[in-house]
């Protein structure tokens, strides 16, 4: 395969900063260009050297029928990719590679009547993504997003979270969600502090959702920070649950963000 096949010149249509080191940005989209929600995308930036592309990895946070893409993301202190797509702005070219990829997708799963998803920092975006899909709410009873921050800006896309309800196109399932926010170092009104991994085991989050986390209906998606998915991963898994694996759907899949 040629490099023109590999990927599609898109550019970048909107920034947005939400603090110094987060961002989510807008770029337009390949007619061809395919994924399932919670899949990400392979972005490159022009390298230092010439000709020279960096590539990484990003969850995708836009709907699959939206014509743009979007991405959220930190800044990697000194880190190549990051620090480049952050002075990136409207107009300046990004590529993307044609092909999606990744499992932290709803098919892994079967049965099941309560979606759980657990994020920490910019492992929302893929979320973001499956709560755009409407075969999500018309198969589950409830949706729980869980939003672990470090401080209270971190607290990305709450306007966008709530606006489920009310919506046009939404609004007739939005009873679902239940939405939890836990910001770790600060205290902010209405939300949790401790980390989720010692909320799920003390109990506390069950309780501040109103479910139980169980085999029979519960399918656990966790997305973020690498300790805290393995972190979390060991203690459901302690608990009874099991991985999804290809063609042995199971109780939890899970995506490193790092
Ligand atoms: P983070 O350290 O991942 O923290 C986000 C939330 O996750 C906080 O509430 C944090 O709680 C919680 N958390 C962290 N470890 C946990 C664990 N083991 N179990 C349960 N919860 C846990 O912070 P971030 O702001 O999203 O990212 C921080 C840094 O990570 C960035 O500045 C960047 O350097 C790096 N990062 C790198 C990449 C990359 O692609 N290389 C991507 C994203 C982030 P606490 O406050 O208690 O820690």
């Amino acid at each position: 395969m040629s490099t023109a096949d590999k990927y599609t010149v898109e550019t970048i249509t909107d920034v947005r900063p939400w603090t110094d080191a987060l961002f989510s940005f807008r770029t337009t989209r390949d007619r061809g260009y395919r994924f399932v929600p919670g899949q990400f995308a392979r972005l490159g930036v022009n390298g230092a050297a010439e000709g020279s592309i960096v590539w990484r990895a990003y969850s995708i946070a836009s709907a699959a029928h939206d014509e743009h893409l979007e991405f959220f993301s930190v800044v990697v202190p000194g880190g190549q990719f990051t620090s480049r797509l952050s002075k990136l702005k409207e107009g300046d070219p990004i590529y993307v590679e044609r092909k999606s990829y990744g499992f932290l997708t709803t098919d892994r799963f079967e049965a099941g009547k309560d979606l759980w998803m657990l994020a920490t920092g910019t492992g929302l975006a893929p979320f973001l993504s499956i709560l755009h899909d409407f075969d999500t709410w018309e198969h589950y009873e409830n949706l729980i997003l869980v939003q672990s921050v470090r401080t209270q800006p971190e607290l990305a896309y709450e306007d966008l979270i709530r606006g489920f309800e009310g919506s046009e196109y939404y609004g007739e399932f939005a009873h679902k969600l239940r939405y939890a926010r836990i910001v770790t170092r600060e205290p902010v009104p209405n939300t949790l502090r401790d980390r989720v991994t010692k909320l799920i085991s003390s109990g506390v989050l069950e309780e501040n959702i109103g479910l139980r986390l169980d085999q029979e209906r519960s399918r656990i998606m966790l997305c973020g920070n690498p300790e805290m998915v393995e972190d979390s991963r060991r203690i459901l898994i302690e608990r009874g649950f099991r991985m999804s694996r290809r063609g042995d759907p199971g109780h939890l899949a899970v995506e490193n963000y790092w």
